[in-house]
């Protein structure tokens, strides 16, 4: 039986009200549901879910090798143990997640193939209204909910990011989006070119390699990356102990959350030692012949963008066996064979690989309004990263770069846990975040800061994205370390709050 099937169908007319309407079944929906559950177990609440089933990135994203880059125990939830592997597969994290949902009787709160389509808030009613199409009948639904939860990601899901390049239109080949991997392509014996160097590039080509006839990893400029066994020794040894793996998961989680924090530090204080370090150490594996400096050296400081993590060095290891090689050159034009690059050279693919990124995609591109006024969400601030001023009783998670996006979910989850029953104890219905009085003629900057963290789909899209405002209230820290503590320290009576 699908996820769909079981789920029996929302009424096609009848707005059904809830407490708290969350938007998006990936894993900040999902978690963000079960802390509900556990924390607010009178609350009623629903998820709605565009797809047919929960996962959200690890269900839009069927690249062959689809893995996580960051490890596990961070990315999975705090409330259950991560037993597998720290670098896992989609399926494995879907299985994880598909757990939690049976165990704790999610399911019965999700309306899969339910697309959110707008969002209107009314003071007067002090509740959105939600309109949900459908997509297995093309009805509307209606809902509407004291509190709304986006856990909608961050990018499009129905479409990645590609350049046009000239000649694409000319190239006999076939031209494939990771994010749209089409379920019946055969690679075997064929050419491959893979154009990106980030975590998906450096994931498809060892799992491709030695499948097809040759792997191309074509990079503009290189990327750093993190290597060493999918494994982690504190964990294997506690496990030789027998200890409970509740307990695994939780000392595990702690040892990486406490040397992520080093490294981060590190790489601020000291970049150039720890750029030293990452690269020595692909020049161990790669050997004295190769060209690390070409290909595997990249111009910026370790950390303006994520650090992948390369489990047993399988990306290193297809280059060494030569089933798959990096090339490092700007693209000059596709030709009816392959790709003619600055250089001068052309790279012959029957398959070209655009691992070239996200579209950015703000709130899930729904429209809001607020009193029958269209909301621009780059004319708001952020509360947090979370809140947005003028726009009551929503949340955003938005995860971390250089942490895994899980860590997150979990500190909105308790600040919203906390929030809800403090105004139902006042009885208040509506909380807006607001700027202070001496804060509001402050200069607006962008949602992030360019110098500090700049992947490319973030810099296409900064735009469109909320503006940071002054000080740490003010903006998406990006620094669990610093978060873990300011959130559950959140005064709910700081003026910065404006209830009704
Ligand atoms: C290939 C890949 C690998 C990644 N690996 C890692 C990693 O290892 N570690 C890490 O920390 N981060 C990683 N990330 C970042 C990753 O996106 C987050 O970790 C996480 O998956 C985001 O979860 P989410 O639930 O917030 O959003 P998503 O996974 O994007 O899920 C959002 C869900 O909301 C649904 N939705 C969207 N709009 C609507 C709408 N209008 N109505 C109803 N439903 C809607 C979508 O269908 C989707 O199911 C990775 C990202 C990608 C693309």
């Amino acid at each position: 039986m699908t996820d769909a099937a079981r789920r029996p169908p929302a009424a096609p007319d009848a707005p059904e009200h809830v407490d708290v309407l969350i938007v998006g079944a990936g894993v900040s929906g999902i978690g963000s549901a079960w802390q509900l559950q556990k924390r607010l177990p009178d609350a009623r609440f629903v998820v709605l879910e565009t797809l047919d089933t929960f996962g959200g990135t690890w269900v839009t994203h069927r690249y062959p090798g689809i893995r996580s880059d960051s490890d596990l125990h961070t990315y999975g939830y705090s409330f259950k143990p991560w037993t597998g592997p720290p670098i896992a597969t989609a399926a494995e994290i879907k299985a994880y997640m598909g757990e939690i949902i049976a165990e704790a009787g999610l399911d019965s709160h999700i309306h899969y193939r339910h697309r959110v389509v707008s969002a209107d808030w009314s003071s007067a009613e002090k509740r959105w209204t939600i309109v949900a199409e459908r997509l297995d009948t093309g009805d509307s639904v209606h809902f509407t909910a004291g509190f709304l939860w986006m856990c909608q990601g961050y990018y499009r899901h129905d479409e990645g990011y590609a350049p046009e390049w000239p000649g694409m239109d000319e190239f006999g080949g076939s031209i494939v989006h990771p994010q749209t991997w089409p379920d019946d392509l055969d690679v075997s014996g064929k050419r491959v070119v893979v154009i990106g160097s980030g975590a998906t590039a450096a994931t498809l080509l060892p799992a491709i390699a030695g499948q097809c006839a040759h792997v191309t990893m074509l990079q503009r400029s290189p990327t750093y990356f993190r290597t060493g066994r999918n494994a982690i020794d504190l964990a294997e040894t506690l496990r030789e102990l027998a200890v409970d793996e509740a307990w695994i998961h939780e000392i595990v989680r702690r040892k990486i959350l406490f040397d992520q924090d080093a490294f981060t530090r590190q790489t601020f204080a000291r970049p150039d030692k720890v750029k030293a370090e990452l690269i020595g150490a692909i020049r161990t594996i790669m050997g004295p012949d190769y060209d690390v400096d070409t290909h595997f050296t990249p111009s910026y400081r370790p950390w303006r963008q994520r650090i992948a993590f390369v489990p047993d060095a399988d990306l290193f290891e297809a280059v060494k066996r030569g089933e798959a090689s990096v090339v490092t050159d700007t693209i000059d034009r596709f030709t009816p064979t392959g790709i003619r690059l600055g250089s001068g050279e052309e790279l012959e693919a029957d398959i070209v690989v655009t691992a070239t990124g996200f579209h950015l995609s703000v709130m899930g591109d729904i429209p809001f309004a607020v009193d029958g006024k269209a909301v621009d969400f780059a004319d708001t601030v952020t509360y947090r990263g979370m809140m947005f001023t003028g726009v009551p009783n929503l949340v955003w998670v938005f995860g971390y770069f250089r942490a895994s996006w899980t860590l997150r979910t979990d500190l909105v989850a308790d600040f919203v846990c906390r929030l809800l029953p403090h105004m139902r104890a006042k009885g208040l219905s509506a909380v807006e975040a607001a700027l202070r009085p001496d804060e509001v003629g402050a200069s607006r900057k962008p949602w992030g800061d360019e110098e500090n963290f700049n992947p490319g789909y973030l810099m296409r899209g900064m735009h469109l994205l909320p503006k940071a405002g002054p000080g740490s209230d003010w903006q998406h820290s990006q620094d669990y370390w610093a978060d873990k503590d300011a959130f559950p320290a959140i005064d709910l009576g700081d003026p910065v709050f404006v209830y009704r």
